[in-house]
C-alpha cells in the first residue's frame, strides 16, 4: 500500500509498504480519508527524530521509519472478532493517544500524561497517511450524518484547541484573547466563540489575520500596529479580558497574554515553545492570575467535538487552507508549511490520492 512514511530530517518518502494482514480480535482495519498535517510532524521533518522513535518505544516497540498522520478520518473495513463499538461501513474519527492504563496518571484517568504514551502516527506500527491503518477499537469515533470526512479529520486539532479554552474556564459572555492564529489560535477562536464569548485575536501575518475575519466571529489585532494589552484594557475600562489562551509559542505573545487579562484571570499556554521565555511572574502574585498550562486533551473528548460539530457550532473545516494529494505532501505540505513566506494554515491530505 501507498504511504507517507518517515525515515529521518527532510527525509519524508511516499512509498510502498506492506498493508496490514492481520487484524486482532479488538481491532479495527480502516481506510483513511483526510488525515492534517500537525505542528508536530513539521518539527519531526525539520529536525527529528524527536517524537518518532529512533530506538523500540517502551510501550508498542515501534521505531522510525514511521508512517505519519495522527489527524485522520477514515471508513471503518474490517473488525475484529470482539469489536462492538463500529461496524463496517462506519465513517470514524480516531483518538490517537495510545497509553499503559497502569501508570501513576493512567490510574487517576489522566491518560493524555502516561508516563509511556505513544500515538498513532508517531509511534505506532501504522498511521493516518496511507491506504490502510489497524486501531484499537476503543479509540475510535463514529462520525454522525452531516459530519463530513474533511471535518472528521479536524476533530483531533480541534480537541487541542478546547482543551485550552476550557482549562481558561471561558463562559458565555466573557472576553475571550487568543494570541496567534495558526491551526490551534483559529480553532480555538471558533471554540471560544461556540461557547459564547467575544474574542480577540492577535496576530501579525496578514494571512492568518485574514482568515481570522473570514471566520466572523472574532476582532483581529495587529500587534504591530497597537498596543494589544492597552487596547484590551480601554475597551473594558480598564479591567482587561477575561481569559486569554496563548496559541503561538510566542515570548511576546505570552507576555501580551499576561499583560491583557484582568485580575483572577487565566493564562493559558496551549502553543508549545522551543525555547524559554521571560515573564514578570510579579504579576501573577499582584493579580492573582492563573497561568495554566495544557497538554493534547483528555482522551475522553472526541465524541463531545464531534457532537458540537455536528450541530453546526463548531465549522472546523474553516480552517483549511489547502487540500493536497499524498504524492504532493513533501512539496506542497511539508516545505510549503515549513516556508517563512508560506501562506499555508492548515492543509489536508487526501490518502487515497
Ligand atoms: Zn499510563
Amino acid at each position: 500500500m501507498k504511504a507517507a512514511v518517515f525515515h529521518a530530517a527532510h527525509d519524508i518518502r511516499v512509498e510502498d509498504v506492506p498493508a496490514p494482514t492481520s487484524v486482532g480480535p479488538r481491532d479495527v482495519l480502516v481506510r483513511p480519508y483526510w488525515c492534517g498535517i500537525c505542528g508536530t510532524d513539521l518539527h519531526e521533518y525539520a529536525m527529528g527524530p524527536i517524537v518518532t522513535p529512533a530506538t523500540p518505544h517502551p510501550l508498542n516497540g515501534s521505531v522510525i521509519p514511521q508512517i505519519l498522520g495522527h489527524e485522520f478520518s477514515a471508513e471503518v473495513v474490517e473488525i475484529g472478532t470482539e469489536v462492538t463499538s463500529v461496524k463496517v461501513g462506519d465513517r470514524v474519527t480516531a483518538m490517537p493517544l495510545l497509553f499503559d492504563n497502569e501508570c501513576y496518571y493512567c490510574r487517576r484517568g489522566l491518560n493524555h500524561l502516561c508516563v509511556k504514551m505513544a500515538c498513532v502516527g508517531l509511534s505506532y506500527a501504522w498511521g493516518g497517511i496511507a491506504e490502510f491503518a489497524v486501531l484499537p477499537d476503543s479509540i475510535l469515533t463514529v462520525l454522525p450524518e452531516g459530519v463530513t470526512e474533511l471535518q472528521g479529520a479536524l476533530v483531533e486539532p480541534a480537541a487541542v484547541a478546547a482543551y485550552g479554552v476550557d482549562t481558561g474556564h471561558v463562559r458565555p459572555g466573557d472576553n475571550v484573547l487568543i494570541t496567534g492564529a495558526g491551526p490551534i489560535g483559529a480553532l480555538a477562536t471558533l471554540y471560544a466563540a461556540s461557547l459564547g464569548a467575544r474574542v480577540f485575536v492577535s496576530e501579525l501575518n496578514p494571512t492568518r489575520q485574514e482568515l481570522i475575519r473570514s471566520l466572523g466571529v472574532a476582532e483581529v489585532l495587529d500587534p504591530s500596529q497597537l498596543d494589544v494589552a492597552a487596547y484590551l484594557k480601554d475597551l473594558h475600562e480598564g479591567i482587561g479580558v477575561d481569559a486569554a489562551i496563548e496559541c503561538s509559542g510566542n515570548e511576546r505573545a505570552l507576555q501580551t497574554a499576561l499583560a491583557s487579562v484582568r485580575s483572577a484571570g487565566r493564562v493559558v499556554q496551549t502553543g508549545l515553545h522551543t525555547r524559554p521565555a521571560s515573564i514578570d511572574p510579579m504579576v501573577l502574585s499582584e493579580h492573582d492570575i492563573t497561568l495554566a498550562g495544557t497538554w493534547c486533551y483528555p482522551v475522553t473528548d472526541f465524541p463531545r467535538i464531534v457532537n458540537l460539530i455536528a450541530a453546526g457550532r463548531y465549522p472546523v473545516e474553516k480552517v483549511v487552507s489547502a487540500q493536497i494529494a499524498m504524492e504532493d505532501i513533501v512539496e506542497k505540505g511539508f516545505e510549503t508549511l515549513l516556508s517563512p513566506t508560506g501562506d499555508q494554515v492548515k492543509v489536508l491530505v487526501n490518502a487515497r490520492r
